[in-house]
This record gives structure tokens, sequence and C-alpha cells, in this order.
């Protein structure tokens, strides 16, 4: 195990991913997991896995289960948990109880109503909105007199705004923030029926962060204000500030932060669309970190291992690229053996409603499989490229109804035809000297022959290997069928 000198404690590397449980995994989630687990795999450290589920309104099960089958599906293995939030309630209560009896932190009445005409006052004085700490020193008896009104208080931790908070990022190198911009003492907990209210995120995120000695932060860069204000928690609790590295997030077309308006952002519907998990990981990888040896870019999670380190990740936000993507995923799917390519692709096709027999058909599945893969850049691209292998008609697209209405087709189409009679089976060799045959017989270029038969039996002039489309045709029957049908179409 290596380990990380940090001053002059050494400590094993302890890193998290803490997702929230109120939306399917997101890819800018994931990557931030990717990097984690990378920095953790990297040192020999440990990677957490910590749902953060304390907003009781906006977290589902079923976001949690998401969450879990993506990082599964994406490799993204844990050592420890996944921890959940909510049932360390009682853990975050006591630290809130801390914070009051150490006077960092108090209880706070002011209502809605007044937050609001605080905010509306400050915003005609062209100030920035924030809370003026005007409950930090209630009397007991005044906050005696709250409670007997039935006013139930949030918690707040004083900021004191004459503080800078400095810390060195890994990835953004020194951050300083005036905790004058961080909008007055903040909000700890929540008003609830609890005594103690309900813990907030800031809070949490600290006093778990604490617990599980974790010694590196990785996320995203919109933490940062939250990271100003964690630092500060970390001093109050007596406990060692961790490092900090802030990511650059995913960006749009349009340089903005990718969001669901933007379309697919889930893990589950880049699954869906038949990206794979080592592709996409690659991809993500690529996205914020680039390789020391820069004309590489396929990569095992393992070798990135070896080589990641926060001194590679830029600052700068990183496009989202569809087409490198879907080179990367391409790569991973050229070089996939064809039994697990077909393994991968029968749901696909079930899906589509194709019928056939997964145990019985398995030798022409595979050859279908390494008929188009060749040609995939995504898995389901597979349903659209071998609709003609499964299903009985096929419709002809505009160019293949053209060629067959070309001069010579016709005869192409009966030549053929009357050929096949004489064969039970058909083979590779078969299949090429019919053509070669019908190319001689009626005096036609080979082109000419390869297009018309091209057109008839799968409906369009351009395509993977004839012969080899010929063959699994044949293997359900079709090919004959195919050739009649296109021959009343010419
Ligand atoms: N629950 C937070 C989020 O999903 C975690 C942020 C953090 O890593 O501290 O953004």
């Amino acid at each position: 195990m290596r380990n990380v000198e940090r001053e002059t404690i050494i400590v094993t590397v302890r890193v998290r991913i803490a997702p929230s449980p109120t939306g399917n995994l997101h890819i800018g989630t994931a990557r931030t997991a990717v990097f984690n687990w990378l920095f953790a795999r990297h040192h020999g450290g440990q990677f957490i896995l910590r749902i953060e589920d304390t907003d009781v309104e906006r977290s589902r099960p079923e976001y949690t289960q998401n969450i879990l089958e993506g990082l599964t599906w994406l490799g993204m293995s844990w050592d420890e948990g996944p921890i959940f939030q909510s049932l360390r309630l009682e853990l975050y209560r006591q630290a809130i109880q801390t914070l009051l009896d150490k006077g960092f932190a108090y209880r706070c009445y002011t209502t809605e109503a007044e937050l609001e005409e605080m905010r509306a006052a400050q915003v005609a004085r062209k100030e920035a909105p924030r809370y003026d700490n005007r409950h930090r020193n209630l009397t007991p008896e005044k906050q005696a007199a709250f409670e007997a009104e039935g006013l139930r208080p949030v918690i707040r931790f004083k900021i004191e705004d004459n503080r800078e908070i400095v810390w060195n990022d890994l990835v953004r190198g020194k951050v300083s923030w005036r905790a004058s911009d961080l909008g007055g003492d903040m909000v700890i907990a929540r008003a609830s029926a609890e005594t103690l209210g309900q813990p907030l995120y800031n809070l949490a995120v600290v006093v778990d962060d604490i617990d599980m000695r974790i010694t590196h932060v990785i996320r995203g860069e919109d933490h940062i204000a939250n990271t100003a204000k964690q630092i500060l928690l970390y001093e109050a609790f007596g406990a060692t500030v961790p490092e900090f590295a802030h990511t650059p997030l995913i960006l749009n077309k349009a340089g903005q932060k990718l969001s669901k308006r933007d379309g697919v952002t889930s893990i589950s519907d880049f699954k869906q669309m038949g990206y794979t998990p080592a592709g996409l990981v690659n991809y993500m990888t690529l996205l914020g970190w680039s390789s020391p040896d820069p004309t590489k870019e396929i990569f095992t999670l393992e070798e990135v291992a070896k080589e990641f380190g926060f001194e590679r990740v830029n600052k700068a936000g990183a496009k989202f690229d569809w087409d490198k993507l879907n080179w990367v995923n391409s790569q991973y799917l050229h070089q996939m053996p064809v039994a697990e390519l077909t393994d991968e692709l029968i749901p696909y096709w079930q899906q589509a409603g194709y019928e056939f027999d997964p145990v019985n058909s398995r030798s022409w599945l595979e050859e279908l499989a390494s008929l188009i893969g060749p040609s995939l850049t995504r898995l389901q691209d597979a349903v659209e490229m071998s609709q003609v292998f499964f299903t009985e008609t096929v419709t002809l697209n505009e160019e293949a109804a053209s060629q067959l209405q070309q001069p010579g087709a016709s005869d192409v189409l009966k030549a053929i035809l009357s050929a096949l009679e004489s064969y039970q089976s058909l083979t590779s060799d078969d299949a090429q000297n019919i053509i070669k045959q019908v190319t001689k017989e009626k005096n036609l270029k080979k082109g000419v022959v390869m297009r018309s038969s091209r057109a008839a039996l799968t409906g369009e002039v351009h395509g993977p290997d004839l012969i080899q489309s010929w063959l699994l045709l044949r293997a359900r029957g079709l090919d004959r069928l195919r050739l009649q049908q296109a021959l009343e179409h010419s």
C-alpha cells in the first residue's frame, strides 16, 4: 500500500463519492466518481460510497437504486458503503449540539417574511442578499419568548466576516474566499419538530468526512463556495482539514454546465443507447484529464490509475463531445470478442421485437454480430442495421428502388433465382460463383450485379459484406423470398 505524506503524518488515501439520490446517476457525478476511484487506486487507498439522502422530500429509493446500478455497471467498485446519511441523523444532531455548546452555533427564529423583507431592503440598497446575523446574540428571555410564540428555529453557524479562507486546491492551486461573501451566518439545520432541526448538507458532509477519515475531497467545481464554508466547520470541530480537488464542470456545446435540458445526461440513458461501460469510462476520464502520452486515448481503468494525478486535470470546463465519445466507444465495440458482442446485442434485438431463439440460433447470431460489429458505434445501432436479417419483408430505400429499375436488374434477379435452384445449401464460394456466372452470362458489369442483388436482398445499395449478408438471409430462408419480392417491383 502506497501512502501520501501530509505534513508529518502518513495517512492512507481515503476518498468518497457522495451522490444525492434526487435524480438518476448524472454523467457529472459519474465522472467525479471515476476521478475519485482513479485517485484511490493510484495510491492504493480506499474509495467510499455515501448516499446523501437527508433531503427527505427530494430523495427517492429508485434514484438510489439507479445510482448503485450505474456505478456498478461502470466498474466503480467501492471499498466501503453505501453509507446512508438518513441513518446517521443522530451523529449530525450530536455535532450540532457540540457547536451550540461551544458557542459556534445558535438558534435563529427569523421568519420567512422577515428574511424576505431583509432581502428586499438589501437589493434596494444594491447590496448582495445575506442574513444580517440578527439573532446571533439573543437573550435567553427573547429566545423563550419566540419559543412561546411557537416559532421553530433553524440552527445557524457563525461566520466571521473578517476572515479569509484559503486552501491549496489540487487542481486550481491557491484558492481564497472572503468570509463576507458567504451570505452571513449559515443555516446548518432546517427548522423541524426535532429540537435540533433537520441537519443540512454542509454540516452532514463535514461530520461524515471527519468521521470517515476522508483525506481528499474530490468533487465538482460547483462546490467551491461550499468548501469555504466547510473549512470553517472543520476548524470549529477542531478537525484536520482534508485536501480539496475541484474538478472542472462538464459543459454543453454552448459552454454552459451540462444539464437535463441537454437531453441525455444520466448513465442509465447512455447504457440504454448502447455505450459500453469501458468506452464510457474511458471517455469520461478524458473529460478533464489528459494522458501523459497524447497519442494514447484508449486505455483501461487500471492503465489510467497508474498514471492518474491532479497535475494533469484541467482547470477549464470540459466540453462534452459526442463525436469523441462515439469514436472511443466504437473502438471498444470493434475489438470486442464476437461471443461477448453477441451477448451484448441479444437484449437489443429482443427489445426491438425481433423473433429468434437465442440458444438454437446462437451461431447465426454470432455471424450476424461479426458482420455488423465493425460498423457499430453504439450497441443500439445494431437494431436498425440488423432489421433486414430478422424481418420477412424489406422496404426498399430510394436508392435501392432506383437500382432495381436499372436496365438488366430484373434479369440479374431472375438469373440468380434460377441458379439457386440447383443449390440445396449455399456456401460462400457458391454465392460468389453465382455472382460471377450471372455477370458473365448477362454480360453485365460485376458492380451492377452486386448492387442489384444487394438492393433486392437488403433493400439498400450499401452495407456490410454482400456474400455474408446473403448467407445469413439464406439461413433464415429469406434470400429467395427477397429476390422474388424485388422482382415484382423491378
Ligand atoms: N451530495 C453532494 C452532491 O451530490 C455531494 C457533494 C460533495 O461531494 O461533497 O453534489
